[in-house]
C-alpha cells in the first residue's frame, strides 16, 4: 500500500459478455467515499451492463469489483445488498400491485429493516408518506421514481448506484429526482449515477466517466467534463 486512502468502489479491468459477445472491454473506475460519480454515454454504450455487472446481475464477466476492499466480484445481488451497495433500476422495476409501503418492505428485507425505516423515507418523500397504501403501479412517473430510490434506500446502503433515474420524466421533476439525489449524497451517501441529462448530473457530480462503445474513453471531474468542447458537442448538443 503507498498509504493513498483505498477507494469505496474500485472496479478493475471489468470485461462483460452476452453469451460470448464482449459488450465491455477493461473498464476500470472507481467511487471514492463522499462523491457522485456519474457515467454518461450514449444509447448501447454499455451504462446498464456496467452498473448491472457491479450489482452481481450480469455474470458472465472478467475483472474484479472491490467494495470497501472486499472483493465482491462474485457475489449474487442480494449479498452485494448486505454489503452496503443499493440499486435503483432503470426504469424503476416496481411491484405495481403492491402497495408503497410494500414496496418499502421489501427493501428493507435484506437488511431486516422494517417500520423504522419508513417514517425517514416519508420524511425524504412526503409525497410518498401521503400515499402509502396506494399501489405502485397507479403512481405517477415521478412518484414512482422516488419510490424505487426509498425502496433501495431501505437496504440502509452506504452506496447508492441509480441507472438513468430521470427517465421519462417531464423537465420539473427531472430537477425534483436529481436534486433529491444530490441532498442525499450531502447527507454522505456516495453515489454511481448513470443518466442521459448530462448538463444536470454534471452540475451536482464529483467526477464522471464517459463510456463508449464499452469502453471507458475519458474520466475527469465534472467541472472538466462540464467546459469540455468536445463534450459539450457530442453530449450537451452546444
Ligand atoms: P441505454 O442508454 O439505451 O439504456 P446502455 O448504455 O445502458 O444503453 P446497455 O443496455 O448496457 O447500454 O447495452 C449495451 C449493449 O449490450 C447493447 O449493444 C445491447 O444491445 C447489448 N445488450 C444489453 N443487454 C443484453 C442482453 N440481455 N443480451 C444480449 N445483449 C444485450
Amino acid at each position: 500500500m503507498t498509504g493513498e486512502k483505498a477507494h469505496l468502489l474500485d472496479v478493475r479491468n471489468l470485461s462483460v459478455f452476452y453469451s460470448g459477445l464482449q459488450v465491455l472491454w477493461d473498464v476500470s473506475l472507481a467511487v471514492n467515499s463522499g462523491e457522485i460519480v456519474t457515467i454518461l454515454g450514449a444509447n448501447g454504450a454499455g451504462k446498464t451492463t456496467l452498473v448491472q455487472s457491479i450489482f452481481g446481475l450480469v455474470r458472465e464477466r472478467r475483472g474484479q469489483v472491490f467494495f470497501r476492499e472486499t472483493d465482491i466480484t462474485g457475489l449474487p445481488p442480494y449479498e452485494v445488498v448486505r454489503q452496503g451497495i443499493s440499486l435503483v433500476p432503470e426504469k424503476r422495476e416496481l411491484f405495481p400491485k403492491m402497495t408503497v409501503i410494500e414496496n418499502l418492505e421489501l427493501g428493507g428485507f435484506p437488511r431486516n429493516e422494517t417500520s423504522a425505516g419508513y417514517d425517514e423515507m416519508f420524511s425524504l418523500f412526503p409525497i410518498l408518506g401521503e400515499r402509502k397504501d396506494q399501489l405502485a403501479g397507479t403512481l405517477s412517473g415521478g412518484e414512482q421514481q422516488m419510490l424505487a430510490i426509498a425502496r433501495a434506500l431501505m437496504a440502509r446502503p452506504s452506496m447508492l448506484i441509480l441507472d438513468e433515474p430521470s427517465l421519462g420524466l417531464s423537465p420539473l421533476l427531472v430537477s425534483t429526482v436529481l436534486d433529491a439525489v444530490g441532498s442525499l449524497n450531502k447527507s454522505g451517501l456516495s453515489i454511481l449515477l448513470v443518466e442521459q441529462n448530462v448538463q444536470h448530473a454534471l452540475e451536482i457530480s464529483h467526477r464522471g466517466y464517459i463510456l463508449e462503445n464499452g469502453r471507458i474513453i475519458r474520466e475527469g471531474s465534472a467541472e472538466e467534463l462540464l467546459n469540455d468542447d468536445q463534450i459539450r458537442a457530442a453530449y450537451l448538443g452546444l
